[in-house]
């Protein structure tokens, strides 16, 4: 017997190094998981670089890695898979880019980065794409709200380049800097010119908005002005289709991920409640995978709520939530036919509170794996199995093996 679906479950930073608060453990050895241990003495187990060695990686360019995309050859910034994700349509040469609404005093300083934290931004957004005319640059706009504050850009045009820096003090109380190329190339000035003009125009049709009045009046901080960082060229993603012969969804909160798995041609799948947080709607997204293991051959499923807290410096937090996601899996160990996949993106220790290069644990179960002593999931039992360390570039070709579909090489 051999495996015919894929779930490749990313659980988002959940590896760890050694955590005080935890009496030295790491969060995943520290957790009750039951399991996450059965699928770790059914299946094989190993650590991953998802880069390579000694690399830290950031969320997105581990994705790829993992994926079979080279970072090196299709990452070029966050904004063009930030704008993917929020749901606009990026042809290669467009140029994306993350954007935030913030909040301005009256005398033009950053008084609120996030706008107060505004949650819907659709009305506003709608008025920017209805009223900002870059033409004068020969450039079209998309513009799209994002979760929260978030939102995302993108410039369609002849001549435009990407390396211009962005308008984010990245503090309060600092008047955003103008935009400027980073470079004597005049694509990079056109762009850095039309971004000045994108944001100027923005300004004067938040500063009248109702939206905004409203806000105001009750007590709230307005979003006034646009922040502009991330810029990037959408690059062109041969489709995991035709690389693997496997058709796929992406579940996931973050948008970055839904944009990465959308620019690759996974159908992104949308769940109520998905937060990207530990309150996230855990058993929704099962029920989605679950549904999407149905119609698809491949799914990849991110958790996102173990980096935060990672990132947060929070073991016990990191913890708790490793046992409630343990808990909400149970429902995969009875799909028949199916390879489960279990790792992690990239570690986000809690005593350094971002990603590090420390490798993370895998492990792969289904029919046919050969399985070895290991019987815990956690970064230090995991380095004493069967697929001992392998680099983010191996998974892809090693989860085909086992599926039956790798290509031979040679006679
Ligand atoms: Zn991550
Ligand atoms: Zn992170």
């Amino acid at each position: 017997m051999t495996a015919e679906k894929v779930l490749l479950l990313i659980i988002d930073g959940v590896s760890d190094r050694p955590c005080p608060d935890l009496g030295n453990l790491t969060p995943l050895q520290a957790a009750h998981t039951p399991v996450l241990d059965r699928i770790a003495a059914e299946g094989v187990c190993g650590i991953m670089d998802t880069i390579a060695p000694g690399i830290r990686p950031g969320s997105d360019t581990s994705h790829l890695s993992l994926l079979g995309y080279p970072p090196r050859e299709f990452y070029t910034a966050r904004g063009p898979l930030e704008a993917v994700g929020t749901g606009i349509r990026m042809e290669p040469g467009m140029i994306g880019f993350r954007c935030n609404y913030a909040t301005l005093d009256a005398a033009g300083k950053v008084s609120d980065r996030r706008a107060g934290r505004i949650s819907d931004t659709t009305d506003l957004t709608r008025a920017i794409v209805d009223g900002v005319d870059l033409s004068e640059f020969g450039i079209g706009i998309q513009f799209r709200s994002g979760a929260g504050h978030r939102a995302a850009l993108a410039f369609r045009g002849d001549g435009l380049g990407s390396d211009v820096s962005s308008n984010d003090p990245k503090h309060d109380g600092v008047s955003p800097p103008p935009f400027r190329a980073l470079s004597n190339n005049p694509a990079d000035q056109k762009t850095a010119l039309a971004l000045n003009s994108f944001v100027r125009q923005a300004e004067q049709i938040l500063a009248g908005h109702p939206l905004n009045r409203d806000r105001q009046s009750r007590g709230l901080a307005p979003a006034t002005t646009i922040l502009i960082r991330g810029g990037g060229e959408m690059g062109a993603f041969p489709q995991f289709k035709e690389r693997y012969g496997l058709s796929g969804s992406v579940i996931a909160a973050a948008t970055l991920i839904n944009g990465i798995g959308s620019s690759v041609g996974l159908r992104v799948v949308p769940v109520e409640g998905a937060t990207g947080s530990s309150n996230t709607n855990l058993s929704g997204k099962v029920e989605a995978v679950l549904s999407e293991l149905k119609a698809q051959d491949f799914v990849l499923f991110n958790i996102k709520g173990t980096d935060e807290a990672g990132h947060d410096g929070d073991a016990l937090r990191k913890r708790d939530f490793i046992e409630k996601i343990d808990s909400a899996i149970t429902p995969f160990l009875s799909i028949d036919g199916l390879l489960i996949v279990v790792c992690a993106d990239h570690s986000t220790p809690c005593s350094i509170r971002d990603h590090s290069a420390d490798p993370v644990p895998l492990v792969i179960r289904g029919d046919g794996v050969r399985t070895d002593p290991v019987r815990s999931f956690d970064e230090i039992t995991c380095a004493q199995g069967g697929l001992n360390r392998v680099t983010g570039s191996a998974l892809m070709p090693i989860i085909c093996d086992m599926i039956n579909r790798a290509e031979k090489y040679g006679a």
